[in-house]
């Protein structure tokens, strides 16, 4: 069986974005594959944060990643920071990483672009995520699109420690993406990130997604209500695709393109989809509150099986570069 391994950082709410983009694909892909799934604590802290905050952070991504259908006793769920391997593989990933693949990375010049002085560790963050999949010895990455530029120095990492030190012993994981690869902001401007603040929150109240739902920008050329729109061109619409059933998906598209809705009436349809697959997300999640210790021994077996893993891909690793005598 393929294994697969993804993480998602505390660095904020787990979103719809995270969760159309990956976290839904990790709860279809759970059964079919070894899985493994990580809250990565350590990436998080490559932007300013409090570490009251993470710690609440870090509970919270647990309970939604569990609220949203990660079920412990097929996949591997567990937080980064309870693994000390990940962090050594990363330290050795480093001697082989060029520089110069880590500075064009999109990511980083646009993270790094946003903070008046820039960590070493916010470079070096797709050095870490390479130890965190290949740690695993994983093969699929199931990704939104923003993660493909890191998975592809992954590869190359891979690649070249194999080159140097064991032909073969690293795997070169693929990215696994879903239809909903990128979601935007509901600004319209930039994708949908925990750190931009341009976010709906999984398991956020309905009253609170609807007063982000009706400023939300639509079709620019669409001013007036009987301007027909352009459906594609709309954010709204993207979300119909993934929240609402296809029938719903083309009345809406009929609609807009010949001006028998208005946006809002658009939105609304939207909301009560949103609410359908989201209401039972937030009764699990509230379930999960209530019960800390299930949360947490979740963890902690997650942690003592990926500890096990770790030590004998560390194994190979330390007797193929020559730290074994
Ligand atoms: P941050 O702003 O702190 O980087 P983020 O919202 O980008 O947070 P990550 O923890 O970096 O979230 O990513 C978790 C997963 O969610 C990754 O697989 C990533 O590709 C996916 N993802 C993040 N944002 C989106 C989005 N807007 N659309 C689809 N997938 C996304
Ligand atoms: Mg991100």
């Amino acid at each position: 069986m393929s294994r697969i391994f993804s993480g998602i950082q505390p660095s904020g709410e787990l979103h719809i974005g995270n969760y159309l983009g990956a976290v839904k694909n990790w709860v279809e892909l759970q059964r079919s594959y070894e899985s493994f799934f990580c809250v990565v604590d350590y990436h998080a802290i490559t932007i300013p944060y409090e570490p009251d905050d993470l710690r609440t952070r870090r509970r919270e991504m647990m309970v939604s990643l569990l609220a949203s259908g990660l079920d412990p006793s097929v996949a591997t769920v567990f937080a980064q920071s309870m693994v000390p391997e990940h962090t050594e593989l990363a330290w050795i990933f480093n001697t082989v990483t060029p520089l110069g693949e880590l500075e064009r990375q999109t990511q980083f010049k646009d993270k790094a672009s946003r903070q008046e002085s820039i960590p070493a560790g916010l470079l070096n963050y797709p050095v870490l995520q390479a130890a965190d999949i290949l740690l695993y010895r994983a093969d699929l990455v199931p990704v939104g699109e923003d993660q493909v530029q890191h998975l592809e120095l992954s590869r190359e990492i891979a690649r070249r420690w194999n080159a140097r030190f064991g032909e073969g012993y690293f795997p070169e994981p693929q990215a696994k993406l879903t239809p909903s690869r990128r979601i935007m902001g509901l600004d319209g401007n930039t994708k949908m990130s925990k750190s931009m603040g341009n976010t709906v929150g999984l398991l956020e109240e309905p009253a609170s997604i609807w007063e982000k739902l009706r400023p939300a920008v639509t079709d620019p050329a669409r001013l007036r209500k009987t301007d027909p729109g352009t459906p594609e061109v709309c954010n709204i619409y993207h979300l119909h695709k993934a929240f609402s059933p296809p029938e719903t998906v083309e009345h809406v598209a009929v609609q807009c393109s010949t001006a028998g809705w208005g946006c809002i009436d658009c939105k609304k349809v939207l909301a009560e989809s949103m609410e359908t697959e989201l209401v039972p997300i937030r009764s699990r999640a509230a379930e999960l509150r209530e019960d800390p210790t299930r949360v947490q021994s979740a963890l902690d077996a997650g942690a003592d099986k990926c500890r096990a893993l770790a030590r004998e891909t560390m194994q190979g690793v330390r007797e193929r570069m020559g730290f074994d005598g």
